[in-house]
């Protein structure tokens, strides 16, 4: 089976106090974990540390970065490279979210280079696609996602990209308490596992797993989870609060 993953992307909130106190707070919940069924936490750079440190020793919980640096290293003030990542065991990596896309300009290309950049210091790239309002409104969302995987992931072996994982998070879900119906989003997942055998043959695109994004919560994300093409989920707001997050990760198939 693929990999089922409860990411929580907390994006810029917490103090060091209350992103603590939240990691304490999830990791004393009751929920059932397995290779198979795994939870990432994906914390602001200067928690990273904090949060291996509170994951050390817990089995198929991991720490993940928000973003990192399409240069490898050198006088680029402010960046945090794929190397450092790894310097510090974090296994996960979330990039291309629509935030540094939209606010960061953050481009396709940009992307193929931190993908190549993760794989290269073995780190899991958490790749995410979707598309704007516009775009769903004129239904043309399955070219839109389909040309962010070509330009960001198709330059790929069939061995890098099966460690790669994507969430398909579409904007106009994000943090506006408004989800993709579970019929769209397993419409969306399954496009995009098409698109990927069509590339890679139906073996590696069954082995990939595609998380959705956009407004999860404890009251959603079992009925979402359970379409066959959704390998869990990327969580925002709903991360922040243990109660919601810990439901959020027992709804993993
Ligand atoms: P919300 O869950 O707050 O809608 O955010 C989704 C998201 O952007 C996760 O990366």
């Amino acid at each position: 089976m693929r990999k089922q993953i409860a990411a929580a992307n907390w994006k810029m909130n917490l103090s060091w106090q209350k992103g603590e106190a939240l990691l304490d707070a999830i990791l004393a919940k009751e929920y059932q974990l397995t290779a198979n069924r795994t939870a990432v936490f994906a914390v602001p750079f200067p928690y990273l540390h904090l949060a291996q440190q509170k994951l050390q020793g817990k089995q198929n919980v991991f720490v993940a970065a928000q973003n990192c640096s399409n240069k490898k290293s050198g006088a680029y003030t402010g960046e945090v490279s794929a190397e450092m990542l790894q310097s510090l065991s974090i296994p996960y990596c979330i990039i291309g979210h629509s935030e540094r896309r939209e606010y960061f300009n953050e481009t396709n290309q940009q992307l193929a280079e931190k993908t190549d950049l993760l794989l290269e210091y073995n780190i899991i790239p958490i790749f995410c696609c979707g598309e704007p309002l516009q775009i769903r409104e004129a239904n043309t969302q399955n070219a839109y996602v389909a040309k962010q995987l070509e330009e960001s992931l198709y330059h790929l072996t069939t061995e890098q990209v099966q460690k790669v994982v994507i969430a398909y998070e579409p904007i106009w879900a994000i943090g506006t308490g408004k989800t993709a119906s579970k019929e769209q989003a397993e419409e969306m997942h399954a496009f995009i596992r098409r698109q990927l055998a069509q590339k890679y043959g139906q073996e590696v695109a069954d082995s990939i797993s595609i998380l959705y994004g956009g407004s999860v919560k404890a009251n959603n994300a079992k009925e979402i989870f359970a379409e066959p093409d959704v390998d869990g989920g990327l969580v925002g707001g709903a991360s922040l609060i243990a109660d919601e997050f810990s439901v959020v990760i027992d709804s993993l198939k």
